[in-house]
């Protein structure tokens, strides 16, 4: 027998519509590619991303269609987000950052018609544009009277196209499961493979984003996401944000500590999220300046491990609270976050940051289990690791054109690729990514928890530990570290620092100091590159 309840697809444009007409006067401010501070409202945002709809209909796109954006956070994006979604055609998010040739590699994959820029990105479109026959169109999202020179082929002024229609639009219905958004891992083996959002998905997980303790954003919020829209589906925020009614507050391309401390201040924002890079550069600002964050009640730290000297300076220092969270894109993006539970809450300050530190716990809709080389599910005791495995309907079941190849087991888990415990409470701890862990004998040591302890010393700016060959150990840990500005710490220093909190087979054999940690388009440090540097190294204890 089945119910007998109203079908009403979960489609993305549902969540604009119910924006505009229950929450119409909410500001959305950017801080425009120009340059200017620029205010709109989510009515605006519905009647302009129908515009879009509409005049993409006029341009001949259709369901299915993939379309591209090369964009920051701006209102001008989430209007295209919403009209390319609206009309079942895919928004495909490039990130800029990923090499040029990856770039090249991922718009003629997804075989992208219309690609859709801000000014800043038209030098990187004018070295591809011939290499990208699919396109049809560049799409430069400015008005006439900031449009650049340039040579870039079949250009377009974004505010001239838009004019040529109007926003008397109603949003086509069509099946739940349709194509939504498509945005690609960053590849950091192999070619970046592609992530494809249903409508679906992204409703239901834009509603996992706002449980009580998840993002838990209601109408009263102001939201600054500085996590981009191009890397992991904005951590839900384009879609959980206009779902409560809470003001947006979109940083443009200016992520520096000075022009977000603005932007939070000015707006009074009380939400924000990012990666821990971009908070390493705002604690530095406030330090130097002596800014307070007054309005500020919650910043949601993920995407890396969370060094817990950064928790503890923000919640100690400023008054804000840290959640703590972890995901990435094939889940859309958003696994776990680090709320406390009835029994954390309750525990004393220092055995809470403890579990502050953590990754979190799973909301409802996303499954998670650790298991052992053989598949065999691991206990839920906070002491066993294993590979995290992940299932629910906001994560991918295998990538665009079937690249990779089956990514499910047979039970329909997902390996994230991560190594982790999960406690009695639920709480998860990434131990490591499963390629970096450093493989000690038949012992595991954790890269990321040394790292933690390393940057807890206040004068390492930053950490990372990799494994190097050992003739009798298999491998053993190296750490590499970049003072902070003006100070001489030495290894002895730092290995004095770390004892005690680390076991001591841990203790990393060596110590190397550098002025520099290469990095990923998305702010992880990138191992691949640290271990090519280092893979000569021969260790004191070798
Ligand atoms: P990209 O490499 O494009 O950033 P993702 O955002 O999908 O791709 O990266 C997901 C991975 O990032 C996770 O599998 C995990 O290894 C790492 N990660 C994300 N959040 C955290 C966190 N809070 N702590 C540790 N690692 C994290």
């Amino acid at each position: 027998m089945l119910g007998l309840m109203q079908d009403w697809p979960l489609l993305v444009s549902k969540i604009l519509d119910h924006a505009a007409i229950n929450h119409g006067n909410r500001e959305i401010v950017t801080r425009t590619t120009e340059g200017p501070i620029v205010r709109s409202t989510y009515a605006d945002l519905h009647a302009r991303s129908r515009q879009v709809a509409k005049r993409l209909q006029m341009a001949g796109v259709k369901l299915g269609d993939r379309i591209a954006t090369l964009a920051w956070n701006n209102t001008r994006h989430m209007e295209v987000w919403y009209g390319v979604m609206g009309i079942g055609a895919v928004c495909h998010t490039v990130n800029p950052r990923l090499f040029p040739e990856q770039i090249d590699y991922i718009i003629n994959h997804a075989e992208d018609s219309y690609v859709f820029l801000d000014t800043t990105f038209l030098p990187l479109m004018e070295a591809l544009g011939d290499k990208l026959p699919t396109v049809k169109g560049f799409v430069l999202m400015t008005d006439a009277a900031h449009m650049p020179e340039t040579k870039l082929r079949d250009v377009i002024c974004y505010e001239d196209w838009l004019a040529e229609a109007d926003s008397d639009f109603i949003w086509p219905t069509f099946d739940e499961n349709t194509a939504a958004a498509l945005c690609y891992t960053s590849g950091t083996t192999g070619n970046p493979k592609g992530v494809l959002y249903s409508h679906r998905s992204n409703v239901l997980h834009a509603m996992l984003a706002n449980q009580a303790d998840t993002l838990s954003m209601t109408s009263t919020d102001v939201m600054l996401p500085v996590v981009p829209m191009f890397h992991a589906n904005a951590w839900a925020v384009a879609f959980a944000a206009p779902a409560a009614g809470a003001k947006l507050v979109m940083p443009g391309p200016k992520m520096d500590g000075e022009s977000i401390f603005e932007l939070l201040d000015g707006e009074k924002v009380s939400v924000t999220a990012a990666v821990p890079t971009v908070w390493l550069m705002l604690l530095n600002y406030l330090e130097e300046n002596n800014k307070e964050l007054p309005h500020l009640n919650q910043v949601v730290i993920g995407g890396s491990a969370c060094p817990p000297s950064m928790i503890e300076t923000f919640e100690e220092k400023y008054g804000v609270e840290v959640f703590h969270a972890w995901g990435m894109t094939e889940m859309s993006p958003i696994g776990t976050l680090g709320r406390m539970n009835a029994y954390t809450s309750s525990l004393p300050r220092a055995e809470q940051l403890a579990y502050k530190a953590k990754q979190g716990r799973a909301p409802f809709t996303v499954e998670m289990k650790i298991t052992d080389d053989d598949g065999k599910e691991l206990p839920r005791d906070g002491a066993a690791f294993g590979h995290l495995m992940v299932r629910g309907p906001a994560i991918s079941k295998s990538y665009l054109k079937g690249e990779g190849g089956d990514i499910l087991d047979a039970d329909g888990w997902f390996d994230t690729g991560d190594v982790a415990t999960i406690d009695s409470e639920g709480y998860m701890q990434i131990t490591d990514r499963s390629k970096d862990v450093i493989k000690y004998g038949g012992e595991w040591i954790s890269s990321l928890e040394l790292e933690n302890v390393a940057v807890g010393h206040p004068e390492v700016a930053e950490a990372a530990v990799i494994g190097i060959a050992h003739p009798k150990w298999d491998e053993r840990p190296l750490l590499i570290i970049i003072r902070k500005e003006g100070t001489n710490v030495s290894k002895e220093d730092i290995l004095g620092y770390m004892e005690g909190k680390i076991a001591k087979w841990w203790t990393p054999d060596d110590v190397t100091f550098v002025d520099e940690i290469p990095h990923t388009a998305t702010g992880k440090i990138q191992k691949l590159a640290l271990r090519a540097t280092f893979k000569d190294y021969v260790l004191p204890t070798a």
